[in-house]
């Protein structure tokens, strides 16, 4: 049978499917490649060099790592406006709903205004999935835990998470019913207007105890600025016998501790000091499952919702890359738990930007409760808890990346604790993720390789990621050698 035809004949309802199916290959896609490039046009060259079938629509965010063009000051790839959208004025980057906004699914929250002004009416959805169904492939609603601040969104401080300091933060509290309401608003609105197979939500965040650590790529330890202690997070708290006078003490000595360490070795040293808060005050760590058990709420709020509306639309969630590299975060990441409100799980496991970001972890964390451990030995201990067998050294990895072995490593692990379960697993996978200028960049080989491995591993399907107009077409197709024998 024809390609197209097969995948035509199993498109109906088969996100959720078995053994037989074949692979999903997917690809991230933002509204600005179809109003540069033209819906066709694309979806050719899509099918063309990755044998694409899925396509992972940016519905919504404020960030430039799924919309957007090419991010300002990394090179432009060879397709697209050969032009960067940034400064103001029509046709810039702005962010928010790349859809329409149905109203009547917001009437329970502040957050109404959130429209991207970008390209006008234009609905991505709308323009993209008749031309995606005549293809037989199917389309995503992809969308991100990425928010602006009150001089984009109207109301937006009615549902920002408040820092320790006491402040707004520019993220938002999952616990917060403006917010709440939002997602559960948001999937409704998708699931009712569009004849979609999917949706993919995502939130690159942790709680206020690995944050007050620097626990992550890009981290910063700063007590003041971690979250969440609103009035919400606070009466939930109790309501699982947490007091939060106590954490807010807990935190208080951490952050204390953390700055007098900044100056000095302490006397017993930085790992026996951040345990001994530990000890003094466990409210650091339920405080920290605060956060994680409210994000899982959250992931289980919005499947119900999609599932009582039409139960055919797969639900599932993109997971950070720090997984990949803090253990702490690791440990929350329970794909047993997680599985249960999953039809599918994009895991991340970008190998070229991994190497930088390890390095960007391991100073961060070198500074705060591993302060006394030398750099290259706190990243073996990562190397053997994270069991990762193949990957270089701390002065060698921004320049070369991880390898793919790390993705077949990755992958491996979480086919396995996904074993038993319906849920789906798809690697997301690095194509042309900015990195520094330095730093090592994706060849079509190595990205052959980071799919093979993600196969090899027991994926079954991948998604190639961040996004189309970031991704250089030399190295879509360097997947693309994998995908076609994959799909
Ligand atoms: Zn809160």
């Amino acid at each position: 049978m024809h390609r197209r035809t097969f995948l035509q004949t199993t498109a109906a309802g088969a996100l959720l499917a078995d053994a037989s199916t074949p692979k999903m290959i997917g690809i991230q896609v933002g509204a600005v490649s179809f109003q540069d490039e033209g819906v066709e046009k694309v979806l050719d060259v899509f099918q063309e060099s990755a044998a694409i079938n899925t396509l992972f629509i940016a519905t919504f965010t404020y960030g430039r790592g799924i919309a957007g063009r090419q991010v300002p000051g990394q090179p432009l790839p060879d397709h697209g406006k050969q032009e960067y959208d940034n400064g103001s004025g029509p046709g810039t980057f702005q962010g928010g709903s790349y859809t329409r906004v149905h109203p009547e699914y917001y009437k329970d929250t502040v957050l109404q205004d959130f429209r991207a002004p970008d390209f006008g009416d234009f609905d991505v959805l709308e323009a993209v999935i008749p031309a995606a169904r005549k293809r037989g492939m199917k389309a995503i609603c992809w969308f991100e835990d990425v928010w602006a601040g009150p001089e984009k969104v109207r109301n937006v401080g009615q549902a920002q998470e408040k820092t320790f300091a006491g402040g707004n933060a520019g993220t938002l509290c999952f616990n917060n019913p403006n917010y709440r309401n939002w997602l559960l608003g948001t999937v409704e609105d998708y699931a009712r207007s569009y004849e979609i197979d999917g949706i993919m939500w995502g939130s690159e965040r942790q709680g206020a105890f690995s944050n007050a650590l620097g626990a992550s790529h890009g981290g910063r330890a700063d007590v003041g600025r971690t979250t969440c202690f609103c009035e919400h997070c606070e009466r939930k708290a109790k309501s699982r016998g947490v007091d939060p006078a106590r954490a807010r003490a807990g935190f208080q000595e951490l952050g204390r501790f953390l700055q007098a360490a900044r100056q000095k070795r302490p006397i017993d040293g930085y790992y026996v000091g951040v345990w001994r808060l530990m000890l003094k005050y466990p409210e650091l760590l339920a405080w920290e499952m605060l956060w994680t058990d409210s994000l899982r709420d959250t992931y289980a709020a919005m499947y119900q919702k999609v599932k009582s509306i039409k139960p055919s639309i797969g639900v599932g969630w993109h997971i950070w890359h720090n997984n990949s590299f803090n253990p702490i975060y690791r440990a929350e990441q329970d794909l047993s738990e997680i599985s249960k409100h999953s039809d599918f799980l994009k895991m991340v496991m970008y190998h070229n930007c991994a190497g930088e970001r390890m390095a960007g972890y391991i100073q961060t964390v070198g500074n705060t409760i591993y302060g006394d451990v030398p750099r290259q030995e706190l990243l073996d201990f990562h190397y053997r808890v994270l069991d990762y067998k193949q990957e270089k050294k701390l002065a060698d990895i921004p320049q070369t990346g991880f390898t793919p072995n790390y993705v077949y490593e990755e992958a491996r692990r979480a086919r396995e604790a996904l074993n038993g379960t319906k849920t789906l697993l798809w690697p997301g996978i690095d194509i042309d993720i900015p990195t520094a200028a330095s730093h090592s960049k994706c060849t079509p080989e190595v990205t052959r390789e980071a799919v093979l491995a993600a196969f090899k591993g027991g994926a079954d399907g991948v998604l190639l990621s961040r996004k189309y107009s970031e991704m250089k077409l030399a190295n879509l197709r360097g997947a693309g050698e994998a995908t076609k024998r994959a799909g």
